[in-house]
């Protein structure tokens, strides 16, 4: 039952930031309903069974210096499940793999010359080092990348790398967006080995997922899911501030109010939900100048295993451009077979990205017999394929200038999607951020602070106190 005396909080999305920032302010006794879409809950990390297990439709895997996460899952009682490995990694370049883990594995790469070899790796510990980060606003990655580690070391491992994220944007991507995955992959390391670490939650993050979904039921929260928003506009009710109107699977429209809103959506999505509200021109610019990327995920069930790489990064011309070995790091009994996904960055107007589920397969089957000779199709026990239209925004030069603000100029209306999230790249530890950042935001502005609730888990004393504190994020 609701309660009209409450402050009445939307949060459009039910992925983790959309979660977390309805946690928060559910921790705090406000009124709070996620409208999601999809009919699950994860967003991009949801995720689905597949033999005894539980796993992502996308890869994922959280780094060591990932604070924000690690707490969480701490405060969720998930810590015995969080499981830390060393990985390997590799390339596949002018046909053959390359292993690719070790500072030294770069010493001994052949395909660049020595000098340039030993260029990037000072390269890379320099931009790792580097803490004033605006400096880099004004170049390109890649003119950075060239400059400090040479054209053929740009050409063979570096203009590959920035592709499989940036498509035909890759060019002009900001050395702010590879700074910061130097550091963050540099922090990751093992110092005296070199090697990185990655940490994975054994049964999926969809138990994070679940655990916030069960937290926010038990708060008085709701989530209504195959609630797809379509708009939202004043409200006739002069007791709240907005109608939000959503049509569901059966084509009917529902209307929810609310008085504040987060929407966790991309730039685009939020332009086309609010064009009955009267958005200042300069910030309606802003949202839909932010460029995405679109990401296509196979994911395969194997009878036997590829390589021992968990993470391959293919520097050819191939229909996808990584290789995600997850039963390198987990055990494949978990899941009747070996977990391998395939992954593609591209723009929507790209015409693979409209081809039906079985050639797109078919394409990523072929490059795949490429890398591994050994490899038939007649391996694969069984396979699903994920798109995501906003997977990845465009981090062009000077985006803090161009960043859409989360304090949207509609009262009481915040944008938390991941184009939100900067300099960091956008990721699951900065989507606890953004939800925290955001419901901080509509905590401090509210008028009416409703009775803290008593009765408090763990995680939602932890989401509580940091809703309530003032340090920064
Ligand atoms: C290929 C790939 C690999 C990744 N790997 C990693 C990794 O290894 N580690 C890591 O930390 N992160 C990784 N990420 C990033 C991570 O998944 C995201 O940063 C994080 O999940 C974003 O969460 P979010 O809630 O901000 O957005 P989303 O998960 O996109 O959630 C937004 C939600 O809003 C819903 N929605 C959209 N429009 C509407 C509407 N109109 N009405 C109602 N609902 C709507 C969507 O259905 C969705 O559920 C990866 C992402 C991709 C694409």
């Amino acid at each position: 039952m609701s309660d009209d005396s409450k402050h009445h909080i939307c949060i459009i999305g039910a992925g983790l930031t959309g979660l977390v920032s309805a946690c928060a302010l559910a921790s705090a006794g406000y009124q709070v309903t996620v409208l999601e879409s999809t009919l699950h809950s994860g967003g991009m990390v949801t995720s689905f069974n597949w033999g005894k297990s539980r796993l992502e439709y996308i890869y994922h895997h959280i780094f060591t210096s990932d604070n924000l996460i690690i707490r969480l899952i701490e405060k969720a009682g998930l810590s015995d499940q969080l499981k830390w490995f060393k990985t390997r990694d590799a390339l596949f370049a002018q046909q053959q793999i390359h292993p690719f883990t070790t500072p030294l594995d770069l010493l001994k790469f052949p395909l660049i010359p020595l000098g340039q070899r030993i260029r990037t790796g000072l390269a890379v510990l320099k931009a790792g080092r580097l803490d004033n980060w605006s400096e880099l606003e004004r170049q390109t990655a890649s003119n950075w990348l060239i400059r400090h580690g040479g054209e053929k070391a740009y050409t063979c491992i570096w203009d590959p790398l920035l592709r499989s994220k940036f498509d035909k944007d890759a060019e002009d991507v900001s050395a702010v967006w590879i700074w910061n995955k130097f550091k963050l992959r540099g922090s990751s390391r093992n110092q005296k080995a070199g090697s990185e670490k990655l940490g994975y939650l054994e049964g999926s993050f969809g138990l994070l997922i679940d655990k916030l979904v069960h937290e926010l039921i038990r708060m008085g929260g709701t989530l209504l899911t195959g609630h797809t928003v379509m708009n939202i506009s004043r409200s006739e009710d002069v007791s709240v501030r907005y109608q939000i109107s959503c049509i569901l699977e059966n084509c009917t429209t529902v209307h929810v109010k609310a008085d504040s809103i987060i929407a966790t959506v991309a730039g685009r999505q939020f332009a086309g939900i609010t064009t009955s509200l009267d958005m200042p021109e300069p910030y309606r610019n802003q949202i839909q100048n932010v460029s995405y990327k679109g990401d296509l995920c196979l994911i395969l069930r194997l009878k036997q295993k590829l390589s021992p790489y968990y993470w391959t990064t293919v520097c050819e011309q191939l229909p996808f451009v990584v290789v995600v070995e997850h039963t390198n790091l987990i055990d494949p009994d978990n899941y009747g077979g070996h977990i391998v996904y395939l992954s593609r960055y591209l723009d929507a107007a790209d015409p693979l990205w409209t081809q039906p589920d079985n050639v797109i397969y078919q394409q990523f089957m072929a490059g795949l017999e490429t890398i591994y000779p050994h490899f038939s199709p007649r391996d694969v026990i069984d396979w699903r394929l994920r798109r995501t239209r906003y997977a990845q925004p465009v981090i062009h030069r000077q985006y803090a200038d161009r960043m859409p603000a989360l304090d949207t100029p509609l009262p009481g209306i915040k944008l938390a999607g991941t184009a939100q999230i900067y300099p960091e790249d956008r990721g699951m530890n900065y989507a606890v951020r953004l939800g925290l950042q955001a419901a901080r935001s509509v905590y401090r502005e509210s008028q009416s602070r409703p009775e803290n609730p008593l009765e408090q888990s763990d995680i939602m004393l932890w989401l509580y106190q940091n809703l309530a504190n003032t340090n920064d994020l």
